[in-house]
């Protein structure tokens, strides 16, 4: 093989992050390989059946004032948006305890402005990659914030007047407004709130794009676990593989998604990611054709109308991956979905095949993107919780402009992935 003028790139994990990371390497200059456990593509990790939503509306953290508050009566309902598997682990309460420390004006006041720069550059991401692969730019008809109750619409329009500080554009709708936003379809709403600039794409439909045409230089393994690090000094010398091979190179990139805190500890960093479990269902053959996408405000249920049909997506279950789909979540998105579109019944919404994806939440609800001080040729890109989607693209560019030594496009301070360590 010819040698790359930079060296070889090895990228674990072939999600969204993965993929944007291993793509912009490559078009850097690395020869890329990107190890993958899944044991084949188009595989359904969180990447594939989102809510596919480009939401730089998305600046307020998950982690703010009053979260706890509204979290608390969601544990006890089983069909509720939220909900945390009780069990003994040490990390999960690290994690709980991070995410209590968090939830503060001070902390939402300082990542509104890194939220916002990361999702305008992860907005453009996504329209130049789009270019690349010969794809339609994202569709950009903007998301709405849809309200069910007086409570909810307060909720809704006190979060926009948050997001506007960082410099967001909003409207507040009224009920007539919003039922201008649905011409021909059924919506029960008090009101709500438009945000104009967010856009949607069917995230498979990307994913199986993206992996097809990976730029020259850039090659995917599938069947890799990749299970410990061999190290050269201070550096990563070679990633180990669960069948016992070795994969070398010159610089690494963690993206694992959920998982990537047990490749970190390898490395003797403590990540904390917890998994977020959430669900989509999706109507290949729906009763009506919402083309706006929304956010069903307080059923936490995203609507997004797609190619492949109309998805509701949503729930957040801090729970191992593994678990099995629980049905009375899945009847809580479905009958969210039918209180707001009436024409959408929850019994066959209920019925249909359900899809389930974990999230990588961190704590504070910025990602981890960047290089390690404790192996310098390694960098993280992991924890974009509720965001992977729409910040993947330009994570991966951020990394390439990380082993390039470039200064990166969008400011790191703030998502360095030591950030907790020793804390
Ligand atoms: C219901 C739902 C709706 C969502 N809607 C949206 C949305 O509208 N907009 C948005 O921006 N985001 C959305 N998200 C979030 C988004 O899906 C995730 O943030 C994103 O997919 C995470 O991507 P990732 O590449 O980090 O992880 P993943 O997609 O999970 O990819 C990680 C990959 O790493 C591989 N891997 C892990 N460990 C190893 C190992 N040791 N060796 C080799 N390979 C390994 C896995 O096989 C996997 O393929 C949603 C999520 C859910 C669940």
């Amino acid at each position: 093989m010819a040698a790359s003028p930079r060296g070889h790139a090895v990228v674990v994990g072939a999600g969204v992050v993965g993929l944007a990371s291993a793509d912009a390497l490559a078009r850097d200059g690395w020869r890329v390989t990107l190890l993958d456990a899944a044991l084949g593509p188009g595989r359904d990790g969180a990447s594939f059946g989102n809510a596919g939503m480009i939401v730089p509306s998305h600046v307020v953290p998950l982690a703010q004032p009053g979260v706890f508050g509204r979290s608390l009566h969601w544990l006890l309902d089983p069909e509720s948006p939220f909900y945390v598997a009780p069990r003994a682990d040490l990390e999960l309460l690290r994690w709980g305890w991070r995410f209590w420390r968090s939830a503060t004006p001070a902390h939402v006041a300082r990542t509104l402005p890194r939220l916002h720069a990361l999702h305008q550059a992860g907005a453009a991401a996504h329209v130049a990659l789009a270019g690349r692969l010969a794809l339609p730019a994202p569709e950009r008809r903007g998301l709405v914030m849809l309200c069910a109750t007086e409570a909810g619409w307060r909720e809704a329009r006190h979060e926009a007047e948050v997001a506007a500080r960082a410099g967001v554009a909003a409207q507040v709708l009224d009920a007539a407004e919003v039922a201008a936003c649905y011409p021909g379809v059924d919506v029960r709403a008090v009101g709500g709130v438009h945000y104009p600039d967010d856009g949607h794409r069917s995230p498979g439909a990307l994913m199986r794009a993206w992996q097809e045409h990976l730029p020259e230089g850039a090659t995917i393994r599938w069947g890799a676990r990749a299970v410990a690090w061999r190290r050269r000094g201070a550096e990563v010398a070679a990633v180990a593989l669960e069948n016992g091979a070795e994969v070398a190179g010159d610089a690494f990139v963690l993206a694992g998604g959920h998982a990537t805190p047990e490749l970190a500890r390898a490395l003797g960093l403590r990540l904390p990611i917890q998994s977020g479990r959430g669900y989509s269902v999706t109507l290949t053959d729906p009763p009506q054709r919402p083309t706006v996408p929304a956010i069903l405000v307080e059923g936490r249920v995203a609507m997004t109308p797609l190619p492949e049909g109309v998805r509701f997506g949503g729930t957040m279950e801090i729970a191992p991956a593994d678990r099995p789909v629980d049905p009375r979540r899945v009847r809580g998105i479905a009958k969210a979905a039918a209180r707001t579109f009436p024409a959408f019944e929850a019994d066959a919404l209920a019925a249909l095949p359900v899809w389930s994806g974990a999230r990588p939440v961190s704590p504070d609800g910025l990602p981890y993107v960047g290089r390690l001080r404790r192996a310098p040729n390694v960098a993280v890109a992991a924890g974009h919780g509720m965001m992977g989607f729409s910040l993947g693209p330009v994570t991966g560019e951020l990394i390439a402009d990380l082993f390039a030594d470039r200064t990166p496009r969008v400011p790191l301070e703030g998502l360095e992935p030591e950030r907790f360590a020793g804390a």
